[in-house]
């Protein structure tokens, strides 16, 4: 089994995954680009081995069953384990997304991807998360998704546009996440939700302000948290974010 730790970033093709990659990359680990799409994980790939990463290709659609099994396989057969698994792959759906017009497929789009789609991956990695001394889960949800921050009130400040299909869902994911949290007590896996940010990508037209590098630095830092670091919170660079 390979002394080197061993991490999987999904839809690290492009974006704050592919930063949060380098990040990896750049401390040591060895990194698992999980990208759907074969010529961009093949680019992403190249691009990361040039910078000296050690990256390797895992197909994953995180939508789709037989797609997450076979990633699972692929790290299995890499490494034998898995020590940090990063979900960070999301979309943002069709806009605009206000409450009283929205199409319900759009909801169960966003849902399906920002919510099960995590749920999926988690749960095949697991098996092999399990076989690591020291095993860190990383979700990448946003601010928006915080119920405090949606409320608005006292210091806390509304954030994002009116969107009820991509801002529950990060509320869905932090909720999913604490249910993990409470299961997994007592065994020696950290599960942390992180925050990139308003940072320019694809997700958002571009229009964030933050680079995807700035954005990654959170999932960089609690996918390598000691052992003593925390559990069952949620990060932004400011520090934590209310749930
Ligand atoms: P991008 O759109 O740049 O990247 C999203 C990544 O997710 C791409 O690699 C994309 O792959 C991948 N992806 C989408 N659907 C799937 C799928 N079904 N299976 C596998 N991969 C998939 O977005 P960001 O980098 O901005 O977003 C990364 C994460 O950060 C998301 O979870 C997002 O919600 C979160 N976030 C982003 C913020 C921002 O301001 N940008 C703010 C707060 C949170 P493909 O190229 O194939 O589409």
């Amino acid at each position: 089994m390979s002394e080197q730790t061993i991490a999987l970033v999904t839809g690290a093709n492009k974006g704050i995954g592919y930063e949060i990659a380098a990040g990896l990359g750049a401390l040591g680990l060895s990194v698992g680009v999980g990208a759907r799409d074969e010529q961009r994980r093949e680019d992403a790939v190249r691009k990361l081995r040039a910078a000296g990463v050690d990256a390797f290709g895992v197909p994953l659609d995180v939508t789709d069953d037989a797609s997450v099994t076979a990633a699972a396989r692929v790290i299995e057969e890499r490494a034998g384990r898995l020590d940090v698994l990063v979900n960070n792959a999301g979309i943002a759906g069709v806009m605009p997304q206000d409450p009283t017009r929205v199409d319900p497929a759009t909801i169960r789009t966003v849902v399906e991807t920002n919510v099960i789609g995590v749920i999926r991956v988690t749960n095949a990695m697991l098996p092999l998360l399990r076989r690591s001394a020291s095993p860190r889960i990383v979700n990448m949800s946003s601010s928006v998704g915080s119920l405090t921050r949606q409320a608005g009130t006292g210091a806390e400040q509304r954030t994002g546009p009116v969107a009820v299909a991509y801002a529950p869902s990060k509320t869905f994911l932090n909720a999913v996440t604490l249910q993990y949290v409470r299961e997994l007590s007592g065994t020696n896996i950290l599960i942390n939700v992180g925050c990139p940010g308003y940072v320019a990508t694809d997700l958002n037209g571009f229009h964030g302000v933050r680079t995807p590098e700035q954005g990654a630095a959170i999932a960089v830092e609690l996918a390598t948290l000691p052992d003593d670091g925390p559990n069952g919170k949620f990060f932004e660079d400011a520090g934590e974010v209310p749930w």
